[in-house]
């Protein structure tokens, strides 16, 4: 008999590349043993456009309502796009308004499998990389100057000046000057879903910013940020984790340094820029999953890698792919196991140990998926399979 489940999961579908994978996943590895129960939302771009982009909205606010969701890889238009899909408008990026509405957390973790050799040696666990993404330089305003005195003004509701900081007299000279802000709320919102998904993970926390040179702004994100941890030490302690602020620089050097088997919870840009590093420094983009988890606890799974595009031109020209379908294969299990832990549908869980177990194997023996050819430094010798023979290889350990 199949696994049954009480909470359905809001799916959200993509493009591409990953649209096909989707499919797959759910007809090869999880239909056959679940009786899978979803609410179905359609963020392929064709449809978003379609619905006025009406369809993310709705997507997100049923991960409001369900409390867990698992979502495709989704094409962000450009100019180029929106030629080739016809749109009516250059829509916004899905994962902005979903975060926007949720006022989430992104937490990167990479996906390990022994023989796949990270860039860093020393990196033996996983660093889960956690980005505040609110404010900063990514809601900044900013201007040309013409030679102005420029002023940094506060008003209240009356319109009573209330502060008037120099930025900088440029005295005729030309230049540039950026505004920009974060929230208390924001900062505290972010601690919160880092401390939490650390204890659940079981790590110990860095966070850094540069509070030497911005003394009142990162000083001020410092400042919030320990005092949440006062509220979780008692916990952390009695689990052996830790919380460490650190400058910014020399976080860069202890992580480098490290073994892995850290949250490192990162600024905005900083996030931005490192993420990137650590997806690169592990291996593959195919190998990395993240979850956006809100302040009140809902979470949304998605491989960290967009639609490959490149395989799916290939894919639609009848042409062999070998696309790594890891990532979102761990899409699934995260939400499957978040899901059956909430229910308390303990097989559930077991069943989405047991897939990602199948699907690491297959890695470990050396059944890989172009990506991971020239990572691999395992014992086996590596076998190249395309998309489909490795969703048939996992089927088959499964
Ligand atoms: P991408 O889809 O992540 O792919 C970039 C390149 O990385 C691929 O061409 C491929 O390299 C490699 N790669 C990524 N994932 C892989 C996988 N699972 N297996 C094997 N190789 C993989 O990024 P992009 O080309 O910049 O963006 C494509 C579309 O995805 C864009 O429309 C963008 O808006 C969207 N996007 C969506 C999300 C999201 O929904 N979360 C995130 C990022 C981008 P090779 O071609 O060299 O094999
Ligand atoms: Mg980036």
């Amino acid at each position: 008999m199949k696994i049954q489940m009480k909470t359905p999961l809001v799916e959200m579908d993509g493009d591409e590349m990953t649209r096909i994978l989707w499919k797959s996943i759910k007809e090869l590895l999880i239909e056959p043993y679940v009786d899978l129960r979803t609410v179905y939302f359609d963020l392929g771009l064709p449809n978003r456009d379609g619905t006025d982009d009406a369809v993310t909205v709705e997507s997100a606010l049923a991960t409001k309502k369900y409390g867990v969701a698992v979502k495709c890889a989704t094409i962000t238009p450009n100019a180029q796009r929106m030629e080739e899909y016809h749109l009516k408008q250059m829509w916004k990026s899905p994962n902005g308004t979903i975060r926007r509405i949720l006022d989430g957390t992104v937490f990167r973790a990479p996906i390990l499998a022994k023989g796949i050799r990270p860039y860093i040696p020393t990196w033996k666990k996983p660093i889960v990389l956690a980005r505040h993404a609110y404010g900063d330089v990514y809601s900044a305003v900013d201007a040309v100057t013409a030679g102005e005195k420029v002023y940094l003004v506060g008003e209240d509701g009356t319109g009573r000046e209330t502060f008037r900081c120099l930025v900088h007299d440029f005295k005729g000279e030309s230049g540039v000057v950026q505004g920009m802000h974060n929230t208390d709320a924001s900062v505290r919102s972010f601690a919160e879903a880092c401390f939490r998904y650390a204890l659940e993970a079981g790590l110990p926390v860095i966070f850094a910013a540069k509070d030497t040179i911005a003394k009142t702004y990162d000083g001020r994100f410092r400042e919030i940020v320990g005092e949440v941890y006062e509220t979780y030490r008692p916990a952390f302690e009695a689990r052996g984790l830790w919380y460490l602020y650190t400058l910014i620089d020399d976080a860069v050097a202890r992580i480098i340094r490290s073994e892995g088997g850290i949250l490192w919870a990162c600024k905005n840009y900083d996030g931005d820029v490192m993420s990137d590093m650590v997806a690169t420094a592990y291996g593959s983009l195919g190998m990395m999953t993240s979850v956006l988890v809100s302040p009140d606890g809902k979470y949304e799974y998605e491989a960290a890698h967009g639609t490959v595009t490149r395989h799916y031109y290939r894919h639609l020209k009848g042409e062999e792919t070998s696309t790594n379908s890891v990532a979102t294969i761990f899409a699934w299990t995260g939400a499957l196991k978040k899901r059956g832990e909430l229910d308390g549908i303990a097989e559930l869980v077991a069943f989405a140990e047991r897939l990602e177990r199948a699907t690491v194997s297959a890695i470990e023996d050396g059944k890989l998926t172009g990506d991971l050819i020239p990572l691999w430094d395992g014992d086996a010798a590596p076998e190249k399979l395309d998309t489909f023979a490795f969703l048939r290889e996992v089927s088959r350990r499964l």
